[in-house]
């Protein structure tokens, strides 16, 4: 795994630049689509790890929760199959311009929904990627500013949460993160 990058909130923040799917968390969030069933980016990659495990307790899930599929900001949780992280929790970002002016508010609650839905299992360590910020469309600047800000406000409601860790692909994604991040202090 590629070495961390820098920390923020007393170090229950890091940062790491590499592929999501290589960390041993207790959970890394899914950047899904609303099928719950398979697409590109992300997604793509933790299914080809992870293996039919987690499809097939996806399918389940839009069988007897969603039948209409995952809305946008919610989340659900499954194995992690042959992943080194013990569950996914899959969330759908907003795409970029089509949710009249609520994209903020959708993106938001992807992160502070599936910290939630972390503590509520008991779970303490997290992976995330940038949601939303590959196929999506949503400016990675913006996203820096809204995911910054909501995890200062979601980490110290959930004190059994020690470490939530973001993703990013590359380097230089991690740096537009760090320049337009807004941490508390
Ligand atoms: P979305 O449809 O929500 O935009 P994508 O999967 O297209 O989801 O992209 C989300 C982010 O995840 C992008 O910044 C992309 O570069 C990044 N990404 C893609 N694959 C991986 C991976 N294996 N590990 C970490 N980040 C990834």
């Amino acid at each position: 795994m590629p070495p961390e990058v820098t920390q923020y909130l007393d170090g229950r923040v890091r940062l790491y630049v590499g592929d999501l799917t290589e960390h041993a968390v207790d959970a890394i969030v899914n950047a899904a689509n609303s099928s719950l069933l398979g697409g590109g980016g992300v997604d793509g990659a933790i299914h080809r790890r992870g293996g039919a495990a987690i499809l097939d307790a996806c399918r389940k899930i839009r069988q007897h929760e969603w039948p209409d599929g995952l809305p946008t900001g919610e989340v659900v949780m499954t194995t992690g199959g042959l992943l080194p992280a013990r569950y996914v929790i899959h969330t759908v970002g907003p795409i970029y311009g089509r949710h009249a002016g609520k994209e903020a508010a959708l993106l938001a609650a992807c992160y502070r929904n599936a910290l939630e839905l972390a503590a509520r299992n008991g779970l303490r360590t997290l992976a995330l990627p940038g949601i939303s910020t590959g196929v999506y469309g949503y400016p990675a600047e913006e996203a820096a500013t809204i995911v910054s800000r909501t995890l200062s406000e979601a980490i110290p409601l959930h004190p059994g949460i020690a470490e939530v860790r973001l993703v990013f692909f590359n380097r230089q994604q991690c740096d537009v993160f760090v320049g337009n991040q807004q941490f508390a202090a």
